[in-house]
């Protein structure tokens, strides 16, 4: 518990201080998005093929900022398994050289098929990480997909299988897509690969939430994997969420309640 305040604590500092030296900017960015205070739904959305998240508005970045040095000096190893040669080219949009990769974007699938990786193939996303902790690769990082909206071009996508609760603990449509959590395996692997990929593409600075660039994306990913992995790598990584208030094209802000160890939302 006590570790969870620190962290939670440093978390703040860190997006607080990002803020102060940067208001300026971030205003602009902010400006130049046309951001408002966005009335949206909150529900979750199928992230399978039913629907791309097609790119909405202009590409838009949080703001250029400092990378963290922290944690990052160290490589990880994790266990990957490639589908990419058996998953649709077409959503490949365009091509894109790693150091044009700026962020990671979590996200939830809303829905678990198990963790067979061939039933998740048509997921559009460059990883799945499926309820048994297994990492999937289903598209290369240098490919642009529509998985994050206005995020896509400079970002790579991470979906975690399931279809998880709001802060109020409420799923959408659970009586056709189900009430999960997401597992300790999936939070282990889901930090592996975001630390994994922070060192190996040294032009990522950013941990974003879909959330945050879709107004019909309001729990994705939710509070729960935001906690411990989005939050985690803010605080653990020195990644950059965007800061307080942070969003774009209508998408809304990280809560508070994002930021809060699940006893004590
Ligand atoms: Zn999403």
């Amino acid at each position: 518990m006590q570790f969870l305040r620190t962290r939670r604590v440093a978390a703040l500092f860190h997006s607080a201080l990002w803020g102060a030296i940067s208001a300026g900017a971030r205003i602009s960015a902010l400006l130049a998005a046309g951001i408002l205070l966005g009335s949206a739904s909150a529900s979750a959305q199928l992230e399978d093929d039913f629907e791309a998240a097609a790119p909405e508005g202009e590409v838009t970045r949080p703001t250029e900022a400092v990378r963290g040095q922290g944690i990052r000096r160290r490589s990880v190893g994790c266990s990957i398994l490639d589908q990419t040669a058996f998953t649709p080219v077409e959503k490949r949009k365009a091509e894109r050289p790693l150091s044009a990769i700026q962020g990671i974007v979590l996200h939830q699938t809303g829905f678990r098929r198990g963790s067979d990786a061939d039933r998740y193939r048509r997921v559009t996303s460059h990883f799945v990480i499926l309820p048994d902790g297994q990492i999937v690769k289903n598209h290369p990082e240098t490919s642009v997909v529509w998985a994050s909206n206005g995020f896509n071009a400079y970002t790579v996508a991470i979906e975690f299988a399931g279809n998880f609760p709001s802060a109020r603990g409420r799923w959408w449509k659970p009586d056709d897509y189900g009430r999960h959590r997401p597992t300790s395996a999936q939070i282990a692997s889901g930090q592996c690969l975001v630390h994994k990929l922070y060192f190996d593409i040294e032009s990522i600075v950013w941990i974003l939430a879909h959330r945050q660039a879709s107004p019909r994306r309001g729990n994705d990913p939710g509070p729960d994997i935001w906690y411990e992995v989005g939050d985690w790598a803010v605080a653990e990584l020195e990644m950059n969420d965007g800061g307080l208030g942070f969003s774009i094209n209508g998408g809304r802000s990280i809560p508070d309640s994002w930021r809060t160890p699940p006893g004590e939302r």
